[in-house]
């Protein structure tokens, strides 16, 4: 990680915000801070017997619009600064959206690959534990994220229930089908990031054959995306992941990588095709293409990236993966870049799909999902894209004009307790 502080663009990215509403700053200071911050230390009984403790967070952002949502992150930079980032992000997300949540975010400081499936179960489930004074279907409702998936879910579901006595499924979403996970939902991120590709193509007249396509990032976001868009009819030529990016000029055989990709453990490297070239992960963000979709980790298209990015579209799978550096940059050279809190929502709105179910205790067809979320998505999507058009700002900054003036709306019809 290097010494580059997430939170300072979330400020950033507020103030300016305020200023295209002409906010007064008591209107926005409440949203420059989280509501809570939890620092927790959880011991685990490694599978040689020993005892190791890892550091972990849950962050609640704001709980304006509703009950904190947002992922879990086991990695091993995770710090206090990136959980209060990603979880304001998502206050920001849920707004834009229009769902009726605020943002939250946790994290623990490990690398999820050096432990064994034992390990990893009982770290989850100490973790919960700390957390589970925090959570819960009515206060915050967390989820996926970066090296985390639906059988870690269903380890959270199943610690908090056995806490409460009963089972609840409305505290975790992304869960597997068999104890209330929604259909549609572990693709939701990259469908979302799709549907955001193709309305930002058909706005520019652009047919989705003619484009070329990079992904950086091959995991949860970023494989969906690609054979989304791979679908959709763009050509895919370059992919990366940790262990570097592959390219081929004609396209790639976007299904077989990811078959892949499905065996645990196994990464890009591994991936025999003689018609591919192997390049760097910047040369992945910085290849001959129309669209770029960065969907790995934040802050990775930094200045340099940004002078040297070809594509005209950036379509942000990640969280925060553009620095505000880079970020001025892009608009400068007039790259549209779709910001994270529109383009990767697609994965919360499901989670709220998901969350609605389960409370109702009712299923829904994935039929119905997707095309819920294709509203939600194209909806959010115009919004954005008006506004800017409108008052000549960036994209970006139209899409946290338009969360802002929600939370603002809501502060006020709420008011300052006490
Ligand atoms: P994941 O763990 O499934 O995948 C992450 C991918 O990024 C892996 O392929 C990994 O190898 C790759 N990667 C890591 N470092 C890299 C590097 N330096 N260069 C290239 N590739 C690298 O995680 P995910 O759930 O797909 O999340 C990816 C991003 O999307 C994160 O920013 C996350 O916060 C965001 N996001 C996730 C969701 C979700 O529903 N999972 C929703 C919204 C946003």
């Amino acid at each position: 990680m290097s010494s580059y502080n997430p939170y300072n663009n979330v400020i950033e990215t507020i103030k300016s915000a305020a200023g295209v509403l002409g906010l007064q700053e008591s209107d926005y200071l409440p949203f420059m801070y989280p509501e809570r911050e939890l620092k927790v230390s959880c011991p685990v009984r490694m599978d040689d017997g020993s005892i190791r403790v890892f550091d972990g967070y849950r962050v609640q952002h704001s709980s304006l619009r509703g009950p904190c949502k947002g992922g879990i992150r086991f990695h091993q930079d995770v710090n206090t600064d990136e959980v209060k980032a990603l979880a304001a992000w998502m206050t920001f997300k849920c707004a834009v959206v229009g769902i009726p949540y605020g943002g939250g975010k946790g994290g623990v400081v490990v690398d999820p690959f050096t432990l064994s499936r034992g390990e990893l179960e009982r770290l989850t489930r100490r973790f919960t534990a700390m957390i589970a004074p925090l959570i819960g279907p009515e206060k915050d409702i967390p989820a996926p994220d970066v090296n985390t998936n639906g059988e870690i879910m269903g380890w959270i579901m199943d610690t908090y229930s056995a806490l409460k006595g009963h089972s609840v499924p409305g505290v975790v979403t992304g869960k597997p089908i068999d104890i209330g996970g929604s259909l549609g939902r572990p693709e939701a991120t990259g469908r979302g990031v799709m549907i955001t590709t193709r309305e930002t193509l058909k706005q520019q007249g652009i047919d989705p054959k003619n484009v070329r396509v990079a992904v950086q990032g091959m995991g949860n976001v970023g494989g969906v995306s690609a054979k989304l868009l791979d679908e959709l009819g763009a050509t895919v030529v370059a992919v990366s992941d940790v262990s570097g990016g592959i390219y081929n000029k004609n396209g790639l055989n976007i299904p077989e990588i990811l078959e892949l990709l499905s065996t645990r453990g196994k990464l890009l490297k591994d991936y025999q095709n003689p018609d591919v070239q192997r390049i760097s992960n910047e040369d992945v963000l910085t290849c001959d293409v129309d669209v770029l979709v960065p969907a790995a980790m934040e802050n990775s298209i930094n200045e340099d990236v940004a002078k040297a990015v070809k594509a005209k579209i950036i379509i942000e799978g990640a969280n925060g993966p553009t620095t505000v550096a880079a970020d001025k940059i892009l608009a400068q050279r007039g790259i549209a870049v779709v910001p994270d809190i529109l383009a990767n929502a697609g994965g919360v709105v499901v989670s709220y799909f998901e969350w609605v179910q389960n409370l109702q205790s009712f299923a829904w067809s994935e039929e119905e999902v997707n095309e819920k979320l294709n509203q939600v998505m194209v909806k959010a999507h115009g919004e954005v894209f008006a506004l800017a058009k409108e008052k000549n700002i960036t994209l970006r900054t139209s899409a946290y004009s338009l969360a802002l003036q929600k939370l603002v709306k809501a502060q006020s019809v709420r008011g300052v307790f006490p």
